[in-house]
This record gives C-alpha cells, structure tokens and sequence, in this order.
C-alpha cells in the first residue's frame, strides 16, 4: 500500500534506491491544463505511478501539472502509457535526463499547489487559456531574424549573465513574480511587435506568454520545451545555434556550455570567465561568477573577509554564520545593467 511510505525512514528508503540493479531514466514534463479536482486528480495519479515504481516529485494545481521523476527502465513504456491514457497529457513533451544516474528521487510525492509556477498575480480573469505561439528551434531562427522580433529572456539574472540568445532581453529581477508585471512594463511601446519568450524548459514562458496577452500584447510566441530542447534539436540537426554561453542548470555542475563563447566577466577581477560558484565559506555561500586565478589567490572565496573566515577554528566559524542573514544570496549585476529605457535592436 501507498501509504506505508510515511512510515519507512528517508534513510531507508534511500538504501533501497541503491539497492536496486535496473537503472532508472530520469523525466521531467510540465503542461498547463484546467485541473477541477486537483486533489482528486492527485490520488488517481499517485496510485498509478506507485505500481509503475516511479519516484520523484510532482506538483498538481488547478493550472497543471509540473513533475521531475525517475522510473525503472522496464516500465518506461508503461509510463508513457499511463501519461498518454490521461487525455490532456496525451503525446505530452518529456524531457529525458542525459548524463543522470537515475539517483536523484527515492521517493515519490506528490503535491497540491495553489499554481504549479507561483506567479503573485491576483486577477482573476488571468487564464492559461490564451497561450503564446509555440516556436520550434527552427521557427525560433528564422524568426529572430526579423527586426521587429524582440526576444525575452525569463530567467534570472545569473542565468541570462553567463548565457542568452542573441540580442536577448533580460528582465532584472530575481524572482519571477516581478518578472511578469516587469517585461509587461518594459515593452509597452512595443505591443506592435512579435514578442517571444524563453525560459530553462519551457514552464515559466509559457506563463509569462499567456500574460502578456492578458495585458493587452497580439504577437505573443514562445521557445517550445525552452533552452534545453533547443539545444538538443540545434545538436540533432545541425541547425544554426543562436545561443551564446552556458546554460546555468541547478546541479552540481551549475551550468552546460551550449556555445564555445563566454560572454560573462569574472566578478572580482573582471577577466571572462562564466564559472558560476558558492562561495567556499559557509556562512557566506554567495553564488557568483569567478576565474581560475580569482579561485586560487580567494581559495574560492568571494573577498578577503570570507577567506579570512576560512581559516577560522570551526566553532568560531559557527558562531559567525548564525549572525549571517542567508536570505536570496546571489550576487546581482543585474540592475546596474538595467538600462533606463529599453530600446530593441541595441545591444
Ligand atoms: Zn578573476
Ligand atoms: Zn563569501
């Protein structure tokens, strides 16, 4: 039975995980559609994936559906089934882990969220009915050639500052919420012109497409299965790569190179670099960009404070980090670039 789950230790479950001898593939998907019963929906779908083995983490809303989970290889086809036999996630996009141990859930849950990307808005005419246009990879290129494209990048500031598409836009803010009413803002002047989104997968885009309609834009698409499909499909079929830089991804390899061009500056030194890293002090933890020298001479610190408190005995150290607020700690450039009114087509 499901339930008994609660009662076994995390611990436990873990070994069991490594216990097992099938590998596991590694999914992810996302796919807005009204959901009535979100609760309802998520103990149906809980007891299926339970018998297909699956772990991972998934979250249900009145919006959608958004989930990363693992399943034994054997029982992918099953899965696909599964998915495919409820009707709105029927030939749904799955994305499949590439270099994954299959390692990464032990567990499965799933949960009820209000929204399935927390967006602050509280009109409630707003819907995820009215979407932007999927691009393809392709339809992205030619596109983006026109001049009266402008692209909007949707992540955060450090994502967008080690790698972007060309002529991008970025919209500095550090969470997504302000994002939305932000790039609204932004581009008021330019409701005439064809808009397109992107985001890491897809998942945020699509919300930020669906509200620049809401507020009133015509020509709304967005990057269909986001960066990561794109640069899959660029790979695939050779296509021309518009993407410069690195991909930043939450892992412990904190970004993949997508282009050879590093287009961000170490923060300490100003030399190109786009090696995102935490600082190596705990009570700091700081994520910023550094270079190869920037690490040695710093020990992988990000200034000589924390360096000094590398070297401190541990209980000192201890002492020092329960004083430091931890709160969003990434370094921002991002609005020291903003410029005062955005103009398309000047980089
Ligand atoms: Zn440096
Ligand atoms: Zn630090």
């Amino acid at each position: 039975m499901a339930v008994l789950h609660n009662r076994i230790s995390q611990r436990e479950l873990k070994e069991r995980l490594y216990q097992e001898k099938e590998p596991r593939k590694t999914i992810s998907f996302y796919h807005y559609f009204p959901i009535e019963d979100p609760k309802q929906f998520r103990d149906d779908l809980y007891k299926r994936l339970f018998d297909l083995k699956v772990f991972g983490r998934i979250y249900v809303a009145h919006e959608g559906i958004n989930a990363q989970l693992s399943v034994p290889e054997s029982d992918f086809e099953n899965l696909k089934a599964c998915l495919n036999s409820i009707e709105p996630l029927d030939g749904v996009r799955l994305n499949i882990a590439v270099d994954d141990d299959g390692k990464s859930f032990w567990v499965l849950k799933i949960k009820v969220r209000e929204k399935i990307v927390a967006d602050g808005i509280e009109d409630t005419s707003f819907h995820m009915r009215n979407k932007g246009r999927y691009l393809n990879p392709e339809e992205f290129n030619q596109l983006t050639n026109d001049r009266d494209t402008i692209v909007v990048d949707m992540r955060n500031h450090y994502e967008y500052e080690v790698g972007h598409f060309v002529n991008a836009i970025e919209v500095p803010s550090d969470t997504f919420r302000e994002q939305l009413p932000m790039s609204a803002d932004m581009l008021a002047d330019h409701k005439d012109k064809k808009i397109i989104m992107y985001c890491t997968g897809g998942i945020r885009c699509e919300k930020a497409s669906a509200y620049l309609l809401h507020r009133g834009f015509q020509n709304v698409f967005h990057l269909e299965g986001g960066i990561i499909h794109y640069a899959n499909t660029v790979k695939e079929k050779g296509l021309e790569n518009k993407f410069l830089g690195k991909n930043f991804v939450f892992d412990d390899r904190l970004g993949e190179r997508i282009g050879e061009k590093i287009i961000a500056k170490c923060h300490q030194c100003g030399k190109s670099a786009d090696t995102h890293t935490n600082c190596a002090n705990d009570g700091c933890h700081l994520l910023f960009i550094q270079c190869e020298d920037c690490a040695k001479q710093f020990e992988g610190c990000c200034g000589l404070e924390c360096q000094n408190a590398l070297h401190l005995p541990e209980d000192e150290r201890k002492s020092i980090r329960r004083g430091i607020d931890k709160g969003r700690n990434v370094f921002n450039k991002s609005k020291a670039r903003l410029r005062p009114k955005f103009k398309p087509g000047i980089e």
